[in-house]
């Protein structure tokens, strides 16, 4: 059976129902997650329970990491945001309900490496790089500037990594190159025993490509496809819009893709 892939999900519900409502239609039933379930979004704790109810397992994110213990590098809107999520798993009066989300998120995972399904190819998965896991981007640029991250990056990885943390989906070979999806034919990307590859699977609730779709991927035994899916972009943004503590900026971004 397929695997879907999701991450980045940033606490947009409205982008999460739409992407599990597409995983549904195409029969796949195991997902996977890639963490940053909440952070920028209007809606983390619902966010968090689909996550909860409907994934194999989830990884953490750097903006997960900063509701549990503190935020790490943030821009000042970033972080104001992280402090307004935070408020939110603490206003929850179910206590019950309270524990068993921050005890989610505290069980959240750095890393995990399993076999792509039927096959017996490794796949890493992390949320930003294989050298720092939480936190490190890599870039479609670095293929350019950045020859020693890249390579050092490649050395940590078997066959094949899958990633979220950019916002920009894509698939890195260790040429090093960088193939956006629909530059990929069928936005399929085929593995190869010739060549390693890092999988991003792009953002769910904060595409950063121009393209405000939602974005996951779906791996298959010998290769992954990369999926858009539309959805009420507009409704999310005026719930930003409406939150003090979310800088306008987090709506205006989902409306461009960036
Ligand atoms: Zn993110």
């Amino acid at each position: 059976m397929p695997t879907a892939v999701i991450s980045d999900i940033h606490g947009n519900a409205v982008a999460l129902r739409a992407v599990l409502a597409d995983i549904d239609s195409r029969g796949v039933d195991r997902i996977i997650c890639l963490g940053d379930i909440v952070g920028y979004g209007p809606e983390p704790l619902p966010c968090v329970d689909l996550v909860a109810q409907r994934c194999a397992w989830s990884l953490i994110g750097n903006h997960d990491f900063a509701v549990l213990y503190e935020p790490t590098n943030f821009n000042p809107t970033a972080e104001q945001a992280a402090f307004w999520t935070r408020d939110q798993f603490d206003a929850e009066p179910d206590e019950q309900a309270r524990t068993r989300r921050y005890d989610f998120l505290s069980r959240l995972r750095v890393r995990v490496v399993e076999l792509v399904p039927e096959s017996d190819i490794p796949i890493l998965a992390v949320h930003g790089s294989p050298r720092r896991p939480i936190n490190e981007y890599i870039f479609p640029d670095d293929v350019m500037t950045a020859a020693d991250k890249m390579r050092q990056i490649f050395e940590l990885i078997d066959r094949v990594a899958i990633v979220g943390h950019s916002h920009v989906p894509g698939v890195f070979t260790d040429e090093p190159d960088f193939y956006p999806p629909d530059e990929l034919g069928g936005m399929t990307y085929t593995f190869s025993a010739e060549e390693k590859a890092v999988v991003n699977v792009g953002s769910v609730g904060q595409p950063r490509d121009h393209d405000p779709r939602a974005s996951y991927a779906i791996l298959h035994p010998d290769r992954v496809e990369f999926v858009r899916v539309e959805y009420n972009v507009r409704r999310t943004a005026e719930m930003i819009f409406a939150i003090d503590a979310l800088n306008d900026w987090l709506g205006e971004r989902l409306l461009e893709g960036r």
